[in-house]
């Protein structure tokens, strides 16, 4: 069997973290199976699918790296082919029209909420019903009366409901649009998709789905319904909880890698193992080893993960995106060091890249003022003449390499009679603006040269205006 999956978002709004793991799941397990992977846009709902919602879920696979083979494929192109599933529905008796008023259909519903009965269609028109002039009929299906639908769900184990619990589904409005449970089936079985990986708000559908898929001939796909995500609290995951939007995560500074880390297992695991590359998640991975229970959203575990690929990750893609958090809180970069190298002299230094980029501001631009009481505590006139010496021997440096940048700090140092971190921590203040940063050989290399003497020379005249004002 050629496995495929398809995720099958509604573009109703961003791509939840809650999405992103299905389509993580359902890409990993076709991957797993040398299979294919479909993605399929939902939109149906004309009236809440919006082209920017599809671009967002378009950006975020796309950022996660879930490259689909098939696809997007659009519900909106296929609507012929639904009206004509209904169609060979309708002509060989599994579904019918019905010309129910809006009034008597809510009418129907209020009794039975009072007679505390499920709300559900009373099959008024099922045997045939005359139609009345000029109202365009609801196509519905014809469900089973009698016995029960049954199915083992790959990771709920078996499911079954009673026909008698379910309802003649509208598969076609009045306006002529199909819906989502018709949509569904019809869409599966044409992309032949064998495995059907979703999260179990679907569960109640499927029985629903099953029986459309029998009345048109067809075996049903294999179905694995998700737990839910929950937040700390074991509500749903929303925003209350904080960012749960796949591309607001990218937007205050997570890697993918460490998001797709994280999601995979949030509901998989491996023996006790954290830390999974691409590569491993995809040999690893089986539906058999995802957990029935709901998983709830750690955003520390997921910044611990996050914090792990920063210090591990090549630092060359790396530039690209610590230069874009960069630009992002104002921070030109054209006229700075590479921001690859930056990234590799920061990155035991940070969480998240948004923290990186804020913390290496002034590698590529002028800080306004030092931090906090930095200057205060260490730009004093006792550091005075060995910043003069320093600023000295650095001008008349022409390796402006890291190591010939050591030897001068060190021989200024020595020269002064003072301990290296006497001089590092004042120089440090001096030409970052805080006192915080890679080692300074490192960080007065990436600097540069007549950046880091024009910064020596402010230090110096604000020590000396200290100095003057006793
Ligand atoms: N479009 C549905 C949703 O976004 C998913 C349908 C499915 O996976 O079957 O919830």
């Amino acid at each position: 069997m050629n496995v495929r999956t398809r995720f099958a978002p509604s573009p109703t709004g961003f791509l939840h973290v809650g999405g992103a793991r299905t389509a993580l799941f359902c890409w990993l397990y076709a991957r797993h199976h040398g299979g294919e992977f479909v993605l399929r846009i939902e939109d149906t709902d004309r009236e809440r699918s919006t082209q920017a919602s599809v671009q967002a879920i378009l950006d975020g696979m796309d950022w996660l790296g879930l490259d689909a083979d098939i696809g997007p494929v659009f519900q909106s192109d296929r609507f012929d082919r639904y009206r004509e599933v209904a169609e060979d529905l309708l002509s060989r008796g599994h579904a019918y029209h019905c010309y129910c008023s809006k009034e008597r259909l809510d009418t129907l519903r209020e009794a039975q909420m009072a007679a505390k009965e499920k709300p559900r269609y009373d099959g008024h028109c099922r045997d045939g019903a005359q139609a009345p002039p000029g109202v365009t009929p609801v196509i519905r299906f014809k469900r089973p009366l009698d016995g029960e639908v049954v199915f083992d769900d790959e990771v709920r184990g078996r499911i079954a409901m009673q026909n008698s619990e379910l309802d003649d589904l509208v598969i076609m409005r009045g306006d002529g649009s199909p819906t989502y449970n018709f949509c569904v089936v019809v869409d599966d079985l044409d992309m032949a998709i064998t495995h059907v990986i979703r999260g179990d708000d679907h569960v109640n559908n499927t029985p629903r789905q099953i029986n459309i898929f029998q009345a048109l001939g067809a075996t049903a796909p294999k179905f694995a319904h998700m737990p839910m995500i929950l937040g700390a609290d074991g509500q749903r995951l929303s925003k209350r909880h904080g960012a749960v939007s796949v591309m607001q995560f990218k937007d205050d500074g997570y890697l993918p890698e460490a998001l797709l880390n994280y999601l995979v297992r949030l509901g998989w695991s491996h023996g006790d193992q954290e830390i999974f590359s691409r590569e491993e998640m995809i040999s690893l991975f089986d539906i058999a080893d995802t957990n029935r229970a709901a998983a709830s959203f750690d955003f520390e575990k997921l910044q611990w993960l996050n914090q792990h690929y920063i210090k591990e990750s090549a630092a060359q893609p790396m530039g690209a995106r610590l230069s874009e958090q960069l630009h992002a809180i104002g921070v030109p970069t054209a006229d700075g060091p590479d921001v690859a190298e930056v990234f590799d002299a920061q990155r035991e230094r940070a969480k998240t890249l948004v923290e990186m980029a804020e913390k290496s501001a002034y590698f590529f631009a002028d800080f306004d003022d030092y931090e906090g009481d930095s200057a205060k505590k260490h730009l004093r006139p006792v550091v005075l003449e060995p910043m003069r010496a320093l600023r000295g021997r650095l001008q008349a440096l022409e390796d402006w390499g890291k190591e010939a940048i050591h030897s001068e700090i060190v021989a200024t140092a020595e020269a002064a009679d003072i301990k290296l971190g006497k001089l590092g921590q004042p120089l440090r203040v001096a030409v970052c603006g805080t006192g915080v940063s890679p080692p300074f050989d490192i960080t007065l290399a990436l600097i540069g040269k007549a950046r880091t003497l024009a910064r020596l020379d402010r230090a110096i005249a604000f020590i000396e205006a200290r100095a003057a004002a006793g």
